[in-house]
C-alpha cells in the first residue's frame, strides 16, 4: 500500500513510529500501532476515483468534484428533467406523477455517470458519502421520513448493499430527518429497467413494492441514485399513499436529460 500514499504521510508516519519507540512502548504495542495504521491506509481513500491523483482528501480531488454536471435551472417543476422552455414537460402535464416533485443533486452525465458506476458495481461504497453529502445540501428539507428505494432480493444478494440506502443513511445524518429503511420491499424480481424501452416501464415495475409501515399523514422522501423515466418512483409513490402518506418526494442523486 505504500505506493499510494505521498512522501508527506510516509513522513508523519515514520514520525509516529520513532516516537512510539522512544516512550519504550512494547513489540506488541508497537505492533498493534502498525496494524492500526494499515487498517487505516486500507480505509481510507488515498486518490481521486474520477482521475487518480494521490492524496486526495476525499473520494474526489476539488478538480474532478468542480467537474460533477449540476442540474440546469430550467427544468420540469414535478419531475426536473432539463427543459428548453417552459416549467412543466409534456409528460407531466398529460399524465402527472403521483410523486409531488423530483429534487436533484446532479444532472446524470459524464463524469457523475462514471462514479455512479463504480460505487454501483465497483463496490465503492466511499462514494455514498460524497453523493448523500451532495443531495442532502439539494433538498428542501420540509419532509417526516427518509425511504430509500428497496432492493429486491435478488438484488440484494448479487451486488452486497442497497446503494439507494447507503445514500439515505448519509443524507439522514446530515439532515436528522428519520430513516425508515424496513418500511418498504420490492417483492418482485423485475428486469433491470435499463434494459427496457421506456414505454414498458411502468409496467415492469407495477405491483413490485410492498409497504409494511403505517405512514398515516407523513410526508415521504424517497431516496434514490439515479432518477430516469420516474415509472419506479412512481409505483413506490403510489404503495406509500396508500399506506398513509401526505405526499411522497423523489430524492434523487442524478436525473438524466430526456
Ligand atoms: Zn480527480
Ligand atoms: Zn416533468
Amino acid at each position: 500500500m505504500a505506493h499510494v500514499m505521498g512522501p508527506e504521510k510516509n513522513q508523519r508516519i515514520e514520525t509516529l513510529e520513532s516516537s512510539a519507540r522512544s516512550r519504550r512502548l512494547s513489540n506488541s504495542a508497537l505492533e498493534f500501532f502498525n496494524q492500526c495504521l494499515n487498517f487505516g491506509r486500507s480505509v481510507l481513500p488515498q486518490s481521486c476515483q474520477l482521475c487518480g491523483a494521490e492524496g486526495a482528501p476525499e473520494p474526489l480531488c476539488a478538480a474532478c468534484r468542480a467537474d460533477l454536471p449540476s442540474l440546469p435551472s430550467r427544468r420540469c417543476t414535478i419531475c426536473a428533467v432539463p427543459l428548453a422552455t417552459g416549467s412543466f414537460c409534456g409528460s407531466c402535464l398529460d399524465r402527472p406523477p403521483r410523486y409531488e416533485r423530483v429534487e436533484a443533486a446532479f444532472l446524470y452525465d459524464y463524469p457523475l455517470d462514471a462514479l455512479i458506476h463504480a460505487y454501483k458495481y465497483g463496490g465503492r461504497l466511499a462514494l455514498a458519502r460524497l453523493l448523500g453529502t451532495a443531495l442532502a445540501q439539494n433538498v428542501a428539507r420540509d419532509v417526516d421520513v427518509i425511504v430509500p428505494m428497496p432492493l429486491s432480493r435478488g438484488r440484494l444478494a448479487e451486488r452486497g448493499f442497497n446503494q439507494a440506502l447507503e445514500i439515505a443513511r448519509i443524507v439522514a445524518g446530515h439532515t436528522r430527518i428519520a430513516l425508515l429503511p424496513e418500511a418498504c420491499r420490492k417483492v418482485a424480481e423485475t428486469p433491470s429497467q435499463a434494459a427496457l424501452p421506456w414505454k414498458e416501464r411502468a409496467r415492469n415495475v407495477r405491483r413490485a413494492f410492498v409497504c409494511d409501515a403505517d405512514l398515516t399523514g407523513r410526508k415521504v422522501a424517497v431516496v434514490d441514485d439515479v432518477l430516469t423515466t420516474g415509472a419506479t418512483l412512481n409505483e413506490l409513490a403510489r404503495v406509500l399513499l396508500r399506506a398513509g402518506a401526505a405526499g411522497v418526494r423523489g430524492w434523487v442523486v442524478a436525473r438524466t436529460a430526456r
